[in-house]
């Protein structure tokens, strides 16, 4: 099957010259960009142009970490070093999610192919990139982690769900003892205006018994998929599947997202999909929280904690947790938001405290919400 990145081998290797690739390449919808070993834009498509905001004259010879938000704008150069020095491909061929920088500084999700190719001795990239915030493609690309992430957000909220579930239960039940019992007592006295209210009375009693089936209906909905596990995961990678999740969001797309991953404490020891969630609701309640500040700044960081665990922050610039829910965050249907259920805390407590970690928030230094929850490194103890 013919990938973007094998699609980028052969037309380089049939033009033999970056020179000519320009009609061809300027065809491709999807922007591609091809580099030299170090890093410096040889060629830059219109589709590139129309995606990025730049014209091909300002970018060529530029660094290609330009066309990157933090933390892979000042890591790109070691990226490549990485390659060079132990030919582990971690992106070349292979193709993932992640995200871009516009020239207006604004990020986007994108899907990025890059194929390697030499040309006339001399090694060269070439990206092939969609812009998944305008692709047709976005839902399928996207749709098993989202899919995962409803699931995942369907299991861990199933201890929160117990109690509300039992407390929504109780509701019909109470309703059906009644109604059986001002039945019995009008049985006592059979006049006809009696039949009329025991016949009421009796439809009541069906009508709530059918939505308490519902309600246990729906709690085996939540527990009918499998179990979760762990696994060594990069924090870096599901702190960008995220942002290019979250950045589908309309609302949230002129946030400016600052991303500091202490990669001495990169991997831990989780279950992606589940802590994936707890960053998403945070994300989420961030961009809800900015809806009409001025400046919208997210700030992703991570560092040791200490014990073999790992911290990661979120920040926002919004107006700080209103008092009447401070005290009770965590706890389930909370919200001061006029469509907001109020799990998405919950859940995330859930998970993280599940995972052996704590979640809290504070005040943000800068003003706003920074959140921190802690998760299990998976470098040996001391390292971290
Ligand atoms: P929901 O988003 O459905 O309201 P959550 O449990 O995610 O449910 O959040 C509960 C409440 O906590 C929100 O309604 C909001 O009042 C408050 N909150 C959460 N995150 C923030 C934040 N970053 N800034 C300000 N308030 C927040």
């Amino acid at each position: 099957m013919s990938t973007p990145a094998s699609r980028a081998r052969s037309m380089l290797a049939a033009f033999g010259g970056v020179e000519d690739l320009h009609a061809l390449i300027d065809t491709v919808p999807d922007a591609m960009v091809v580099i030299d070993a170090a890093g410096s834009i040889m060629s830059f498509s219109r589709g590139a142009e129309r995606m990025f905001g730049y014209v091909e004259d300002e970018v060529l010879g530029e660094n290609v970490s330009m066309l990157m938000p933090s933390p892979d704008r000042e890591k790109h150069d070691s990226y490549l070093h990485h390659y060079f020095e132990t030919g582990e491909k971690r992106i070349i061929g292979i193709g993932r999610v992640t995200t871009a920088r516009r020239r207006d500084g604004s990020t986007f999700p994108i899907d990025l192919a890059v194929g390697e190719v030499l040309l006339r001795e001399a090694q060269v990239f070439a990206g092939f990139i969609r812009d998944l915030t305008e692709s047709h493609e976005t839902e399928r690309l996207l749709h098993n982690l989202q899919g995962e992430l409803a699931h995942a957000s369907r299991i861990t909220s199933m201890g929160t769900l117990a109690t509300s579930i039992a407390h929504e239960l109780n509701q019909p039940l109470t309703a059906v003892t009644n109604y059986v019992q001002t039945a019995r007592d009008l049985l006592a006295e059979l006049t006809p205006e009696n039949v009329d209210l025991v016949r009421e009375a009796l439809e009541e009693t069906a009508t709530e018994a059918l939505r308490a089936g519902q309600i246990v209906h729906r709690l085996r909905d939540f527990v009918s998929r499998g179990e979760t596990t762990r696994e060594i995961v990069s924090l870096q990678r599901m702190v960008t599947e995220t942002t290019a999740l979250a950045l589908l969001d309309v609302k949230v797309r002129n946030t400016n997202f600052i991303t500091r991953l202490d990669p001495l404490c990169d991997a831990v020891l989780v279950d992606p999909v589940q802590v994936q969630q707890v960053l998403l609701n945070l994300m989420r309640n961030a961009f809800d929280a900015m809806a009409d500040t001025p400046v919208k700044q997210l700030t992703i960081i991570s560092a040791p904690d200490g014990n073999g665990m790992i911290r990661v922050t979120v920040s926002d610039r919004g107006p700080g947790i209103s008092p009447e829910v401070a005290k009770r965050l965590f706890q389930p249907f909370v919200s001061t938001k006029d469509s907001g259920m109020g799990l998405g805390l919950s859940i995330c407590h859930t998970i993280v405290t599940s995972h052996g970690g704590k979640i809290w928030a504070e005040p943000a230094e800068a003003g706003g919400t920074t959140f921190h929850f802690t998760v299990m490194s998976a470098a040996s103890e001391g390292q971290v």
